[in-house]
């Protein structure tokens, strides 16, 4: 097939948060629409009335923002609309009765029929059905009702839903982009319901008829829903419309081979904001679950994922969701941010840790840089930096026992004091002369120097390159620490 224009869409129904593989989904979509050249359309899936809510809605839109996965066309966050194909919200095309133009057309061409059936009798016939292990689906049972006995349950009061007529014999076949030819057995289809006892259309029709109406061209979404596609398909057909191109993504699992659950991480996408994990980062992840270059490339520059996304790259069995791997890549976004961008992602995560408050941007930002290269998420930054602003050093009491307690260690800070006392320049390079110089006239290694002045003044034994560190610190910081760490000597 050849396209002018390919156009796909992220349909979420807004029943909850944005979740990790909700964003995928919506990843893929724009990825096909950027390398193809094509248009990447949200449409809300908004027909189940009770779950769905409008602060799910802001999340999506959230969600989407953040990930800077930005849509061409779809309703915006601030009331208005992008795009020659509105509404966007299901719900709202309802209102003014696009759905039932198109149900009223089935009904008409006999493709449709009321059921009048109640909870009790459907609930009833699916025990039936499994006492005779029979599949539990609708038996067609107000298939062939007449006017009459239509007018007689009507009169009676009794609601009625819309059940589609699917065929029961033959295959449903279509041709899946990641999957090749898939084939369903008709008899397996059913009647489903296509408009509701409340007038309002199932997910599965309002589905078929915004695709063919707001012209999709393929229809990426994930393998959850290819058992749908067969009873799409057969709608598509009843309409006397031409289906799109199919393309099932494969399921994220956990470690543990089962379906992605919050206990593996499948937590809000914004969540995952919180946490400090970068855009860009959570993106290059998610691009490679379920989807690979010829030659498995893990990171992508900006941009790069847009040019080389391809279809074909995406594999049929289940990705694995990988919270350590997403560590590392986040820690690998974190580590070429300049210093500058760092301080500014991490800003409020630092704000909101009631860190180094006043202290200014300059000498917040050479701090924040200082452990650039160990950080994996932006929310262990305040944390970690907290102690250049501290009045009082919190020691671990490991590192005191550790180093404090080594033989030498008050007479090494002793000495630090008297010689730091006297240093002018208080710099990077002349406290590492002086400390070296230090050691050498009193006879100790440079360690037994090192280890107990960095715990002094961070009262931790790991932390940045320590003459960094005492430079940033100040002379006053350096010497007020280690007077107070003689104590604990
Ligand atoms: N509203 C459906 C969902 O959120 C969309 C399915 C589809 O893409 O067709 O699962």
């Amino acid at each position: 097939f050849y396209y002018m224009t390919i156009r796909v869409r992220f349909a979420p129904s807004p029943t909850g948060h944005l979740h990790i593989g909700g964003l995928r989904t919506a990843l893929f979509n724009y990825l096909f629409a950027k390398k193809e050249g094509g248009t990447f359309i949200l449409r809300i899936e908004d027909t189940d009335e009770e779950r769905s809510t409008q602060e799910s809605v802001d999340a999506i839109y959230q969600g989407l923002m953040w990930a800077g996965l930005t849509w061409d066309e779809g309703p915006m966050p601030d009331g208005g609309i992008k795009g020659n194909f509105p509404p966007y919200y299901q719900a709202q095309r309802a209102d003014i009765g696009i759905y039932k133009k198109y149900i009223d057309q089935l009904l008409a061409e006999g493709k449709a029929y009321k059921c009048y059936c109640t909870p009790e009798e459907l609930e009833d016939m699916r025990q039936k059905a499994h006492a005779e292990h029979r599949p539990p689906r609708y038996p067609g049972k107000c298939r062939n009702l007449t006017k009459e006995q239509q007018a007689e349950l009507e009169a009676q009061g009794r609601k009625y839903v819309i059940r589609f007529k699917m065929p029961s014999e033959g295959e449903t076949v279509f041709n899946d982009l990641i999957r090749g030819e898939v084939k369903f057995a008709n008899r397996d289809l059913y009647d489903l319901v296509i408009q509701k006892t409340s007038g309002y259309p199932t997910y599965n029709f309002a589905c078929v008829i915004d695709d063919h109406l707001m012209e999709m061209t393929h229809i990426i979404r994930g393998d959850d829903h290819i058992s749908n596609t067969p009873a799409q398909i057969q709608m598509y057909r009843a309409l006397g419309w031409k289906e799109p191109i199919f393309a099932h993504l494969s399921m994220i699992h956990g470690p543990d081979g089962t379906k992605l659950s919050k206990r593996h991480g499948d937590t809000s996408v914004m969540e995952y904001k919180k946490q400090g994990f970068l855009p860009e980062a959570m993106i290059n992840y998610l691009a490679l679950l379920g989807w690979s270059t010829p030659d498995s490339q893990q990171l992508f520059a900006p941009g790069e994922l847009e040019r080389k996304f391809d279809i074909k790259g995406c594999q049929k069995s289940p990705a694995v969701f990988d919270t350590v791997k997403l560590m590392w890549m986040n820690g690998d976004y974190i580590r070429q941010l300049t210093p500058k961008e760092l301080l500014k992602r991490a800003k409020p995560f630092i704000e909101e840790a009631g860190v180094a408050k006043g202290v200014d941007e300059e000498r917040l930002e050479q701090i924040v840089a200082l452990e650039q290269e160990k950080y994996k998420t932006l929310r262990e930054i305040p944390g970690l930096i907290s102690f250049f602003f501290t009045d009082e050093v919190k020691f671990d009491e490991e590192a005191v026992n550790k180093v404090f307690k080594a033989e030498m260690a008050k007479k090494a800070l002793e000495l630090m004091i008297e010689k730091y006392g006297a240093l002018e320049d208080f710099t990077e390079h002349s406290l590492e002369q002086t400390a070296r110089a230090a050691a050498k006239e009193a006879g100790l290694k440079a360690g037994q120097i090192f280890h107990p002045v960095r715990v002094a003044v961070s009262g931790r034994t790991n932390g940045p390159t320590l003459f960094k560190m005492l430079e940033y610190m100040g002379k006053d910081m350096v010497l007020k620490r280690m007077k107070a760490a003689l104590a604990y000597c």
